[in-house]
């Protein structure tokens, strides 16, 4: 009896100690199987690898559990984790493709008929009235004078349309249509080169040097907004660009710049904040010079009501960056929305600088388009780009046709 006691026990006692070895067995490769998991999902398979360290003493249960969930989920997952790649792409900034140029005001045409409207439709239904009258007449001027089409060229215009229109007699809307678009664009003027001049100019040693732009005007016309705006205007016409954060006046100025930059895949060059501005814009033209950039855009502080303050800042950057070489293109920016106030501005900044060419910003949001023909004569310089609203791509380049369209409807 005995002995077969003894017999049992032993026997008992090797099935128990067979039984453990195999389930460490399985725990322990089970164990080395877990690892590997992390690789597929860094993120997610983590976690579970905490719990098997405590689920060591209850090994059978939530060793089938997990084989359940490794053998079951993981796959099921490995398909829709695929994306986890998509964190590797950031890796390569995205860079946005701005819109075509070509053609984007006759695109943005419906903001500005919409708001243009007193104008253009206003002088078509004046000079449609049966009886073109004085009071008429005196109507047509009011119309030009509000849009702020300025003094004199409304006079020139009235007079004009008043010989066309007795020769005409009788009058067709479709004539008058015509007649009125003519006129319209003359006073803007068909035949000056409107490009921005961004080409590649002789730097100062005789090597080839990027096109320098400059813009100017006082903050709050959307300068900043104008240079980052310009700056996919350029690379959507496949130039590249280097900016050059020379607000240092405006705090945000040089990260709203640098963000625009970064959206097309531009550099920005920037100083500390409150910097001297001349030598960021030194420091940007040479960077385009060693990136071999087609474009540097300067974006200036325009804080200024005194003039001299004005005078010795963007003379001096002016003067600093022709330490490298020509400046192709001095851009001045107004806001079309603040009329008289703006040709008091566009006066001022063409005392201190040599103004190239003017960006009308903010015509999605007034009716007095008419500043157009007022800044031009004021300036004796054409108005280039014309800004149609907030939006990335809501610069255009300036098409009097396009305009003219828009103001009377074609
Ligand atoms: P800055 O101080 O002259 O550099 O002015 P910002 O570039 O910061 O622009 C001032 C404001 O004007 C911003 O809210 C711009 O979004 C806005 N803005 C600029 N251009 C246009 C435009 O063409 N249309 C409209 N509606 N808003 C504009």
């Amino acid at each position: 009896m005995d002995i077969v006691t003894l017999v049992v026990v032993i026997a008992v006692i090797a099935v128990v100690v067979l039984g453990a070895t195999s389930g460490l067995v399985i725990s322990s490769r089970r164990k080395k199987q877990l690892p590997p998991a992390p690789p597929t999902t860094p993120s997610v398979t983590a976690p579970p690898a905490e719990p098997q360290v405590g689920e060591d003493a209850e090994t059978p249960r939530d060793e089938t559990r997990r084989t359940i969930e490794e053998v079951v989920l993981p796959p099921a997952e490995a398909p829709v984790e695929a994306p986890v790649e998509e964190p590797a792409a950031p890796a390569a900034p995205e860079v946005e493709v701005p819109e075509p140029t070509a053609g984007r005001l006759v695109r943005l045409r419906a903001r500005l008929s919409r708001s243009q409207n007193s104008l253009g439709k206003g002088l078509l239904t004046l000079l449609s009235r049966e009886h073109l009258d004085e009071d008429t007449w005196e109507e047509i001027e009011d119309t030009l004078l509000t849009a702020d089409v300025g003094v004199a060229p409304t006079q020139e215009l009235v007079e004009r349309l008043r010989e066309r229109v007795k020769v005409l007699g009788t009058r067709t809307p479709e004539e008058l249509r015509v007649l009125l678009r003519e006129e319209l664009l003359k006073l803007i003027g068909t035949d000056q080169d409107r490009a921005v001049a961004t080409d590649n100019a002789v730097g100062k040693d005789g090597q080839e040097i990027p096109g320098v732009v400059m813009v100017v005007g006082v903050n709050g016309t959307g300068k900043t907004t104008t240079t980052g705006k310009l700056a996919r205007v350029l690379v959507a016409d496949g130039k590249s660009v280097v900016l050059g954060a020379a607000d240092t006046f405006r705090a945000a100025a040089a990260d709203q710049l640098q963000t625009w930059g970064e959206r097309v895949g531009a550099r920005t060059v920037r100083g500390p904040e409150g910097g001297d501005p001349a030598s960021i814009a030194f420091d940007a033209v040479k960077e385009g010079i060693a990136e071999g950039a087609d474009v540097v855009l300067v974006d200036t502080a325009g804080r200024l009501h005194t003039k001299t303050g004005l005078m010795d800042e963007l003379g001096k950057v002016k003067r600093v960056v022709e330490k490298h070489g020509p400046v192709g293109e001095v851009l001045l920016v107004l806001d079309a929305t603040t009329g008289q106030n703006g040709l008091v501005q566009a006066r001022v900044f063409a005392e201190v600088v040599d103004i190239t060419g003017v960006v009308l910003t903010k015509l999605d949001g007034t009716a007095k388009g008419g500043i157009i023909v007022a800044v031009q004569r004021e300036l004796g310089v054409p108005v280039k780009l014309v800004g149609l609203g907030e939006g990335a791509d809501d610069l255009a380049p300036f098409e009097p046709e396009a305009f003219v369209d828009a103001l009377i409807g074609d």
